[in-house]
């Protein structure tokens, strides 16, 4: 089962405080969304309007097409998955998978078999019979999820579903949950403020500051081309140059006035874009690249960030002439 979501001019006020801005947003059916801000951003706020636990101060939320005002959380298309699980301790898993079909008025047989099915469905086939304090923390969490969908609802809410879990873990489950999304095939909707997380898992990315929608699109979109500064910064390092009628503190790199933003990986020997000789501050190890720092002999204030190979000898103080692969000027200045 699966629905889109439009966001119409949502706003959401808490006295002078605007945890949601005039936030429009259109949800393709069978989409995976990732909400994607720092804390007090206001993506709790959005999700949490989209399932009906709180009401909007102004704007409309449509799901498959029908207007969602006005109508209480148990009556809307959607599920919720927070991130402390919310499991019954005393229940089965069975019986905890089941619990919303028991609610709905499905027969016993019918419910256990749909929650063994759903179990099957998150790698928990033949578990059934446990109860959850006995399954480790990715576990429960997939409970949660088998619980969530085995009402079929068209769209799924997840708050933060993998904060609770180690680095390790929440990487596979976030290779999982998409892999899950693929088969279900509904929308989902997954708030999170790790930008690893957005990028591992989600179709589109909706980068979310001070109530506002800052930048939306798809992963490499986000990250290459991001349509602001806050974006760009939010998605990971980058190095910002200012450019004023084609003159940067490299010389005249390029025409144009605005922020020049160039990502560390962009930054090597050769390139398109020549910024001048440099000379390198310190390099440190980082597995698979080098994060180099360098003062440009033009700018010794301005320190460029390189990820450079791996096993490049790389001694402070040697200078090099850098250049840029991939760069994206942005009209904003800081
Ligand atoms: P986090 O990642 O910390 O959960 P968030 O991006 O989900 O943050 P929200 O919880 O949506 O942010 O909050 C957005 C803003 O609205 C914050 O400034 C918050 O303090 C404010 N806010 C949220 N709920 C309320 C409330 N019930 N009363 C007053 N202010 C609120």
């Amino acid at each position: 089962m699966t629905a889109p979501v439009s966001i119409r001019d949502l706003c959401r006020h808490y006295g002078p405080a605007r945890a949601l801005d005039h936030v429009s947003l259109d949800i393709a059916a069978g989409e995976f969304i990732v909400l994607l801000g720092p804390s007090g951003c206001g993506k709790t706020t959005l999700l949490t309007l989209i399932g009906g636990f709180d009401a909007p101060t102004s704007g409309r939320i449509l799901i498959g097409g029908r207007d969602m005002t006005g109508i209480a959380p148990k009556d809307r298309p959607t599920t919720t998955v927070f991130q402390d699980y919310a499991l019954f301790p005393h229940l089965s898993l069975t019986d905890n998978v089941a619990f919303g079909l028991r609610m709905r008025g499905m027969g016993r047989a019918a419910r256990i078999a749909r929650a063994q099915e759903m179990l099957a469905l998150v790698g928990l086939e033949g578990r059934g019979d446990r109860r959850p304090h006995e399954l480790s923390g990715g576990q429960r969490q997939r409970v949660a999820l088998a619980r969530a969908l085995a009402v079929e609802p068209d769209v799924l809410l997840l708050d933060e579903p993998l904060g609770a879990l180690d680095l390790k873990l929440r990487r596979a489950m976030q290779d999982e949950l998409k892999s899950i999304q693929r088969r279900v095939g509904t929308t989902f909707v997954h708030v999170t403020h790790d930008q690893e997380e957005a990028m591992a898992i989600a179709d589109r990315i909706v980068v979310m500051n001070a109530g506002r929608i800052e930048d939306c699109g798809p992963p490499a979109q986000v990250y290459l081309r991001p349509a602001t500064l806050f974006s760009a910064g939010f998605m990971g390092e980058v190095n910002r140059i200012p450019l004023t009628g084609g003159q940067s503190p490299l010389g005249p790199i390029l025409p144009g006035t605005g922020t020049l933003l160039i990502r560390p990986e962009a930054i090597g020997l050769q390139g398109p874009l020549p910024l001048g000789p440099a000379r390198l501050i310190d390099a440190t190890f980082f597995g698979t690249y080098q994060r180099a720092r360098f003062a440009p002999l033009a700018a010794p204030d301005l320190t460029l960030t390189a990820h450079l190979p791996q096993g490049m000898a790389l001694e402070p103080g040697t200078e090099l002439a850098l250049h840029a692969t991939a760069h994206v000027l942005l009209p904003e200045t800081p």
